[in-house]
């Protein structure tokens, strides 16, 4: 799933691109793609967007003119792409954007079951629907990080992915922040030292920024992860082959010497102890 730095990345991509020109023509777009049917997506047309911001994973698009806002979130399967004017994209995208320069900015979804979303929202409903969001994960101090893994008892690998305490981490870069930690998956949030927190809050804007330079450059995820999808490979620190603890819809990656004292543990083990 893409992450802080990989929308990030879209996000810079796209701001100078999307703004250049007017909407020619806004859609079509997959019935279960798009979230919103009012204001409609005609709405756009004609209109120019004022550039691409982003809110944890979720892009927004205002337009210029200040009253609509096009929003969206890529989920696990979404992927965009920004065509040329002349190039060709893919038959039947999820959702399409043209420009009256004849570009084109597509989201495709590879996935039986279709979760990215786009909403066409006024400006009180797009804030509205971001205002559950925790603060933005990079740039977070120490201090703040602090009073949110203070708040309640949490293993720290679900905390990161929790949208509503910090925004923009998911499976992956959970992964990687936790390993630079040096810190185990399931520490509990309320129990790190002060020192801890400090740790974890430079290791989650080092590795955010570290993904965000890479991911601008266009690096594959092979090239971007040392420890998310590695289980069996050398820990690029240490050398202890990955351990992975599988769950029914993700799989958590470390490394025993690094984060958890040498200990792997068994995968039911784990499940109970994450429940
Ligand atoms: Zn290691």
């Amino acid at each position: 799933m893409p992450e802080l730095p990989e929308m990030e990345a879209w996000r810079r991509a796209l701001n100078d691109p999307v703004s250049a020109f007017p909407i020619a023509k806004a859609g079509p777009a997959h019935i279960a793609t798009l979230k919103t049917f009012d204001p409609p997506l005609a709405q756009l047309e004609g209109r120019r967007l004022r550039g691409a911001e982003r809110r944890g994973k979720r892009l927004l698009f205002p337009t210029g003119d200040g009253e609509l806002v096009l929003l969206i979130h890529l989920m696990t399967a979404g992927r965009l792409k920004l065509l040329g004017a002349g190039e060709n994209g893919p038959k039947t995208p999820a959702f399409a954007l043209a420009f009256e320069s004849g570009s084109k900015l597509v989201l495709t979804e590879n996935a039986r079951k279709k979760r990215a979303g786009v909403w066409l929202l006024t400006p009180d409903a797009a804030r509205a629907e971001v205002a559950h969001l925790g603060p933005e994960a990079l740039g977070l101090d120490a201090a703040a990080l602090g009073e949110i893994l203070r708040r309640a008892n949490h293993r720290l690998h679900p905390l990161l992915r929790d949208q509503r305490a910090i925004a923009g981490i998911g499976r992956a870069w959970a992964n990687e922040i936790l390993h630079t930690a040096k810190l185990s998956p399931y520490a509990l949030s309320t129990e790190l030292s002060d020192e801890e927190v400090e740790r974890l809050a430079a290791a989650m804007n080092a590795e955010l920024a570290r993904g965000l330079e890479l991911r601008e450059r266009g690096a594959s995820d092979e090239k971007t992860y040392r420890i998310h999808n590695r289980v069996g490979e050398p820990c690029f620190a240490c050398g202890t082959p990955i351990a992975q603890i599988d769950f029914e819809e993700h799989t958590i990656y470390y490394c025993p010497e690094c984060q958890t004292g040498g200990r792997v543990l068994k995968d039911r083990r784990m499940s109970r102890l994450l429940r």
